[in-house]
């Protein structure tokens, strides 16, 4: 498996020049484009890296897989559809002026920054520091490492220029979506993206995932089987932003892609990806980190279609 994975990257590194780090968060336009780790946890294989695959950087979006697993675990199904539908544009069939509609909790799912923001207001806790500790137990919980925590300075860097991010949970308490502090729940959501992972850890919660919510490596029942369903259909269809139809064609897995330059890819049954590479296409997945999984969907049959 290392030399397949040594293979891939060498192919890949050429695909690096394709993409830019994100400099949207301040702090994240200090990372290295050049940097590129793949590691894989196999059911079959264990486990296999190569590169900068022991490298930390920030989970940005990838946590939004695991904010709706803390919300699924909280508050059932049934709380979390009442909030936040599941559909990748949530727009009718038929339609093609898509301004003047109200929000409504149909057209917002757990993969859009609305939709994750929306959910942290289902986590169980007191307030939202007792909320975000959750779900950093949670986190550290499947990827089997206890160390996890935030990096301070994106955190603070994100929370200091995050102004989209309060336009959209704004408009989430405009039209009643959300009725919580704004501050207080966006705190919890940019406390959540700058939990430090590196890709082992990623395929790790991967392996999870795809092994139904049961860690194959302690043999601990997790979360629920229907849940982990649940999140790797919504990856399926909405966990690559708006590159989830492409994705679904070349590489044909669940997977989660998140700003910081990490993905996060579900083999049903059969292993989990973690991959880091910083330098992102316009639609903000990692260049080399895709064409990797490109390489190795097809090398190993991996797609479920
Ligand atoms: N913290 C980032 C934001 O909300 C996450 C975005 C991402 O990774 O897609 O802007």
């Amino acid at each position: 498996m290392e030399e397949l994975l040594q293979k891939i990257k060498n192919v890949c590194s050429s695909y690096i020049q394709n993409g830019k780090v994100a400099t949207y968060i301040p702090e994240l336009a200090k990372a290295d484009p050049n940097e590129f780790g793949i590691c894989t946890i196999s059911l079959d294989y264990g486990i296999s890296g190569v590169g900068d695959y022991k490298k930390s950087f920030t989970m940005q979006s990838i946590v939004k897989a695991i904010i709706l697993l803390r919300a699924l675990e909280d508050k059932g199904e049934a709380g979390v559809r009442k909030l936040v539908g599941v559909e990748a544009t949530g727009k009718p069939f038929d339609a093609f002026n898509y301004s003047d509609q109200d929000l409504k909790s149909e057209h917002i799912n757990p993969m859009i920054n609305a939709g994750a923001i929306a959910l942290c207001t289902l986590i169980d806790g007191e307030n939202y520091r007792d909320k975000f500790q959750r779900l950093l137990d949670l986190t550290r919980k499947i990827s089997g490492n206890p160390d996890l925590d935030i990096d301070e300075a994106v955190y603070k860097s994100e929370k200091a220029t995050g102004n989209k991010n309060r336009a959209l949970t704004y408009m989430l308490k405009a039209y009643g979506i959300i009725n919580e502090d704004a501050e207080e729940v966006l705190d919890c959501y940019f406390r959540a993206c700058s939990i430090k992972v590196t890709s082992v850890d990623l395929a790790r919660i991967g392996l999870v995932l795809a092994n139904g919510g049961n860690d194959p490596i302690t043999g601990e029942r997790i979360f629920d089987k229907k849940h982990a369903k649940y999140i790797n259909a919504v990856l399926m269809t909405c966990g690559m932003y708006d590159g989830s139809g492409e994705f679904a064609i070349t590489v044909g897995v669940p997977a989660k892609s998140g700003v910081g330059g990490g993905i996060m890819a579900v083999v049903p049954n059969r292993m989990g990806i973690g991959i880091y590479s910083p330098a992102l296409d316009k639609k903000g997945n990692s260049c080399a980190g895709i064409k990797a999984l490109e390489l190795l969907s097809k090398e190993l049959e991996l797609s479920i279609f």
